[in-house]
């Protein structure tokens, strides 16, 4: 039933899938969650291994943005905030999650990121806004973080996360329940210290692409805000492209896509 949770993609961590799987079906049954899950994304057709609900993902992560509300400060320009709001509404709208509540705060930081948690919650700093010069930018980036909500990738992580480390104990003597506990603590980790995969990357890319195209933007001007950010990078990449692939090879695989939709040339 679990042979197909882990693909042969996930990284090396010494122990065998058997072990793995084994350790963390017990895991999870010790504290009554589902057992080894694999589901189906509708938006991607991939078969994802994923432990939790999007509401229990939404919860946990409440805790997470109220911590970074609290220790970045918001950058209070209501024209720039409705801008993102009008643009972000209408990317997930393109990604049919128009019906769902969206929140999309402004952080008064130079820094050139974005980033999404569980719940629909959005941040993006004022260094990204700044160079976001057309609103068709700005899908880009939006369209990208509500990939990462369909494709449900904070889930996958954290699912992921948790059977190696339920492994993990159940691989020392003896599992305690408060170890267990701690395993699978839900918090201020979840979508921020642990980064997304690659793929997961790549994956928030197509799909980011689909729905700004689906809201009616250009999606060719992804081309131009990608080389935008890797040229604003200077010697060191902004920290929005730091756990993403390879930017050129990024840029030229989302050109790839762009023209395979017949959405370009570009
Ligand atoms: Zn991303």
């Amino acid at each position: 039933m679990c042979a197909n949770c882990y693909g042969s993609r996930e990284q090396s961590t010494g122990w065998k899938r058997r072990d793995l799987m084994r350790a963390a079906v017990g895991g999870a049954a010790l504290l009554a969650l589902p057992a080894c899950e694999t589901t189906t994304n509708p938006e991607t057709g991939r078969g994802q291994f994923i432990l939790v609900s999007d509401e229990q993902m939404a919860q946990a992560a409440l805790q997470a943005w109220a911590q970074v509300r609290q220790q970045t400060p918001a950058w209070n320009n209501r024209s720039a905030q409705q801008r993102l709001e009008r643009v972000g509404l209408r990317v997930a709208q393109g990604a049919g999650r128009g019906g769902q509540q969206w929140e999309f705060q402004l952080f008064d930081s130079p820094q050139k990121n974005a980033f999404v948690l569980p719940g629909n919650k959005v941040g993006f700093y004022r260094g990204l806004f700044e160079m976001s010069e057309r609103d068709d930018w700005m899908a880009t980036v939006l369209g990208h973080e509500v990939g990462h909500v369909t494709g449900r990738h904070a889930a996958e992580r954290y699912s992921r996360e948790m059977a190696t480390q339920t492994a993990l104990q159940v691989a020392g003597t003896q599992i305690s329940s408060r170890a267990a506990m701690a395993a699978l603590g839900l918090g201020a980790q979840v979508g921020l210290s642990l980064p997304f995969s690659r793929e997961q990357e790549s994956e928030a890319d197509v799909l980011g692409i689909n729905y700004m195209q689906a809201a009616g933007y250009d999606p060719r001007q992804a081309i131009p805000f990608w080389s935008a950010m890797n040229a604003g990078g200077g010697s060191r990449p902004p920290e929005f492209l730091s756990t993403h692939p390879d930017p050129a090879n990024r840029i030229e695989r989302i050109r790839g896509y762009i023209n395979q939709r017949g959405w370009g040339p570009v």
